[in-house]
């Protein structure tokens, strides 16, 4: 993958002249005239497509709405104020006028920005892993680094375990019970005989989650499963736009029957390791934490260096052989996962 390419100062002038030139606009017709607005009031952006959100008010009332060009950015899980149009019969009637601070967010790199924001205020990132081909641990540790690194609870979960016999099950579990003694929640479940649906679905309940994983290994089965009526759900949507044109919903919020709510779309679903300084990295190994700063040297790489306080936990058995490998894989490989364009 090619690196990040550096601007040139010139570059780097027209780009900040873009952004100022795009901010001092003047609004242009299709922004509300004040009379056509009601009051302002709280919401949650369950819907984002284009230059458009879907706002839920607080009786559940659905307005899709512009946003002020001063909002950086809105995305879904977002609290905003907004006020809904008066003429309910407009496509889009209402207009989102700030964000409220964000407990939590996803982001993703971005080329001009460093990140950008792909889903916000979330309670936590169930890491999706199968047994088919094959389980990485290796995987499974890169999503717990990214979470961490944002500071969202993750939870490991196992799909497809129907396909295990009793001797690869035990086998499985063991090696997953290494995160269960780290602190991490472990979930099992097949789509396919439903076990562990419902413990799914209680580990969801009164929260907010997204699913990461890689591709194939039973996520829109999950939604599927939890959520049988979401394809409408989102079909509705975007029918009501009675534009006649092609509406692409890039990310929903979905409300679960028993309480909580799941953010879906591709760019959360891609949510993955990008490059972090290694120490991002080290403190991503949530047991390493307790060790950081004791090594006999400042810049100890937690390899063979003399005095490593992580190497002598590794030795001691209080720190996983697995994981330790695995965190030095990550960090050999991590040039590897810059971004290497915008998108
Ligand atoms: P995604 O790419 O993560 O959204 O994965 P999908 O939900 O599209 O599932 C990928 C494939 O795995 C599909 O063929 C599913 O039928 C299959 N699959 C999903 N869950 C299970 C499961 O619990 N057991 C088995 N055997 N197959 C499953
Ligand atoms: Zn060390």
């Amino acid at each position: 993958m090619a690196k990040k390419p550096k601007l040139t100062h010139r570059q780097k002038r027209q780009v900040s002249v873009n952004r100022s030139k795009r901010l001092s606009e003047p609004s242009k017709k299709s922004e509300l005239e004040d009379s056509q607005l009601g009051e302002q009031q709280t919401g949650r952006v369950i819907g984002r497509f284009g230059k458009h959100a879907d706002v839920e008010d607080a009786t559940g009332l659905i307005h899709r709405c512009h946003m002020r060009r001063t909002i950086e950015s809105v995305v879904c899980g977002d609290e905003v104020l907004f006020r809904p149009g008066k003429d309910q019969t407009l496509t889009i009637s209402g207009i989102i006028e700030a964000v409220q601070d964000r407990k939590s967010v996803l982001t993703r790199p971005d080329f001009y920005d460093g990140v950008k924001p792909i889903a916000a205020n979330i309670d936590q990132i169930i890491i999706v892993s199968s047994v088919l081909p094959t389980l990485s641990l290796n995987i499974i540790d890169r999503y717990l680094v990214a979470s961490e690194d944002v500071e969202i609870t993750p939870v490991i979960l196992l799909n497809k375990v129907e396909l295990l016999n009793e001797e690869q099950r035990a086998e499985v579990e063991e090696q997953l019970n290494i995160y269960r003694d780290i602190g991490y929640q472990i979930v099992y479940t097949s789509c396919k005989t439903k076990t562990g649906i419902e413990q799914l679905a209680s580990c969801l309940k009164d929260k907010v989650s997204v699913f990461v994983g890689q591709s194939g290994v039973g996520k829109s089965s999950l939604v599927n499963a939890l959520l049988p009526e979401a394809d409408e759900i989102i079909g509705d949507i975007s029918d009501n736009s009675g534009l006649g044109q092609h509406t692409t919903t890039t990310a929903k919020l979905l409300h679960f029957p028993a309480g909580g709510d799941l953010i879906d779309s591709p760019g959360v679903r891609e949510f993955a390791l990008w490059h972090l300084p290694t120490e991002r990295l080290t403190n991503g190994f949530k047991e390493f934490r307790e060790y950081l700063g004791g090594c006999k040297f400042r810049d100890c790489k937690h390899g063979d260096d003399p005095g490593c306080l992580i190497k002598k936990a590794v030795k001691e058995g209080e720190i996983s052989q697995q994981r330790y490998q695995s965190y030095h894989k990550i960090l050999a490989n991590m040039d590897e996962v810059r971004p290497s364009h915008a998108k």
